[in-house]
């Protein structure tokens, strides 16, 4: 047990069988995929220094983006920090970039490759880096979904959105269907957009929200006013999503059966136990928690929004956290002067963003170095055509 200013949590258990990421026990699992050659081990003493040279050599050809989840080793080296949205905005804006580096997961260096000029090369350190969300929805179910609403008679008043947290694939079809991206910051924007394109959000008009069930419910009910009746769940394991024809002709909000594994986790108890333990305490929490836990929150919002808050935040306010760990203790150090806690009580890292670690900053950074471009992120032409489509639209909405 350790624990992060009063609040204690477990660390993860150390199982043989899992050949913990660094412990370089297993060197084969810690390449994760297509990460040939000399991966350095995490052990090397050199690491740091290794990783000095090899950014001081790149210079200006390259651009380092890291995501707030991020390893504070990763984070070190970052040019720029933020979330999705903003890394991939960053790096549109640093057309001099030949290589952006992008210190995330997958469908967020899809989203910098497709706002990127051609010149420019996107590299995930570690292929492996994905996102148990995005992977929720893959582009053929999204394609049958589309195709029982249509047989259902309803497509023609439903608008796709999707959440930034979704493949290129995703965000084309999406594009594709008259549809927008919508971020944690302006999904309330989004979806009045998309409802007032089927006749506003008092009519009977439909959305389809991928991937994410809960920043759809969420924003929903709590921001425009929708009643908990009026979201149904798409399944796609089930035929017709498990939804009645009744279900879908009164449904407003029709939510893709997806979530995040890491903000999925906060409960209502951690909510009732923090306010017990921690008298005064400010509940923080990230929209993509389910609804009671949201229901709940004092506060809710965007990784921005919560480094705001605490900025803004008086000396001696007490504050429980609902999101990925890496993010919370860097804000628990960086405001000593407020008490910081995770609301969860056991650790709570997103696991697939961890997969970039030192080792393979390092190992990207030293082939870019020997002329080698390794693990470039390509969307495939189409797609990146429409998904930039989806991302246009989402960009003229009021507010960003
Ligand atoms: S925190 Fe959740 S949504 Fe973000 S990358 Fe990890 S699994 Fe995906």
């Amino acid at each position: 047990m350790s624990t992060l200013l009063g609040t204690t949590f477990q660390e993860p258990t150390k199982s043989p069988a899992l050949l913990l990421l660094g412990q370089n026990r297993d060197l084969v699992s810690e390449r994760g995929v297509e990460c040939a050659g000399g991966l350095p081990a995490a052990s090397d003493p050199d690491l740091v220094e290794r990783a000095r040279v090899a950014r001081a050599a790149l210079g200006d050809r390259a651009f380092i983006l890291g995501h707030h989840y991020q390893r504070d080793e990763v984070i070190d080296f970052a040019d720029v920090t933020g979330d999705s949205f903003k890394l991939a905005r960053e790096a549109a804006a640093r057309p001099e970039a030949e290589y952006i580096i992008f210190c995330g997961v997958h469908f967020m260096a899809e989203s910098a490759d497709i706002l990127t000029s051609d010149f420019q090369k996107v590299i995930l350190p570690d292929l492996a880096a994905g996102c148990s969300m995005a992977d929720m929805a893959a582009i053929n179910q999204v394609e049958d979904a589309w195709d029982d609403l249509v047989a259902a008679g309803i497509a023609e008043q439903t608008i796709p959105v999707t959440y930034m947290n979704s493949t290129a694939a995703i965000k084309a079809f999406t594009g594709r269907h008259g549809g927008t991206v919508c971020t944690s910051s302006n999904a309330e924007v989004a979806l009045r957009w998309a409802f007032d394109q089927v006749g506003g959000v008092e009519g009977t008009g439909k959305v389809l929200f991928l991937p994410d069930q809960h920043l759809g419910r969420n924003t929903a009910v709590l921001k425009l006013g929708l009643s908990l009746d009026d979201c149904v769940v798409y399944d796609p394991r089930k035929p017709n999503g498990g939804l009645t024809q009744e279900e879908l002709n009164r449904a407003r909000m029709i939510l893709w059966r997806g979530h995040c594994s890491v903000h999925g986790r906060f409960s209502l108890k951690n909510i009732e136990d923090m306010r017990a333990a921690v008298p005064g305490v400010n509940i923080l929490s990230h929209p993509e928690c389910k609804h009671e836990v949201i229901a709940a929150s004092d506060y809710v919002g965007s990784t921005e929004y919560i480094i705001k808050t605490l900025e803004a935040a008086e000396p001696g306010s007490s504050w429980a956290i609902g999101t990925e760990l890496n993010l919370v203790r860097r804000l628990a150090n960086a405001h000593s002067d407020k008490n910081i806690h995770f609301l969860d009580d056991t650790v709570c890292f997103c696991s697939t963003m961890n997969r970039i670690d030192l080792p393979h900053l390092v190992w990207a950074m030293e082939s870019l170095v020997a002329g080698q471009e390794i693990n470039q992120i390509v969307v495939d032409e189409d797609d990146a055509h429409w998904a930039r489509v989806a991302l246009d639209q989402m960009l003229a909405l009021p507010g960003l």
